[in-house]
């Protein structure tokens, strides 16, 4: 008779150890998220896959020297550029001179190793990684990006 009302008192003093820590916990500060219904701010030193920068008039800053296109080890990027004519005055004078412009810039995010090289490459800090950290499919052809596009898209 003794072991059974001492097996009743274990199981209460058990059940309420339990339920003082759950209402403890109750009122401590959320510490996890409900996602994908809200997203976590990565921390500064992430890397996403790399994304372009754009200049004050939102154009990309990138000249299209092509350096980090032949950094980068693993062959990922892929760009092209055209030759712009454009005005400028010397001196007084209206001279016609020529720039590169950007007109692709194709990143293969499927061979990434995010290690940084084309990043480190460019002297114009025309790309950087991007904070981009749910990125989800069974289909390739979802990390192949078009950088240019989705810096037109974030402008428009
Ligand atoms: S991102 Fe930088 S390194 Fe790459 S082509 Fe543009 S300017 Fe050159
Ligand atoms: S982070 Fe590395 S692997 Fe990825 S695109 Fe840049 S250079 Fe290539």
């Amino acid at each position: 008779m003794g072991a059974y009302f001492s097996e009743i008192f274990l199981g209460l003093k058990s059940l309420a150890i339990g339920l003082g820590i759950t209402f403890r916990e109750f009122f401590k500060p959320v510490v996890t998220v409900p996602y994908p219904y809200k997203t976590l701010k990565m921390c500064e030193r992430y890397r996403g896959h790399i994304e372009l920068v754009e200049n004050e008039e939102g154009t990309p800053k990138c000249i299209a020297c092509g350096m980090c296109q032949r950094a980068c080890p693993s062959g990922c990027i892929s760009l092209a550029s055209k030759s712009v004519a454009y005005e400028v005055e010397v001196k007084g004078e209206m001279k016609t001179k020529k720039k590169k412009v950007l007109t692709k810039y194709d990143l293969n995010f499927t061979t990434c190793s995010l290690c940084g090289q084309c990043i480190e490459s460019c002297n114009f800090d025309a790309i950087v990684f991007s904070k981009e950290y749910n990125l989800a499919s069974s289909r390739k052809e979802d990390f192949h990006f078009d950088l240019l596009n989705r810096l037109k898209e974030r402008n428009s």
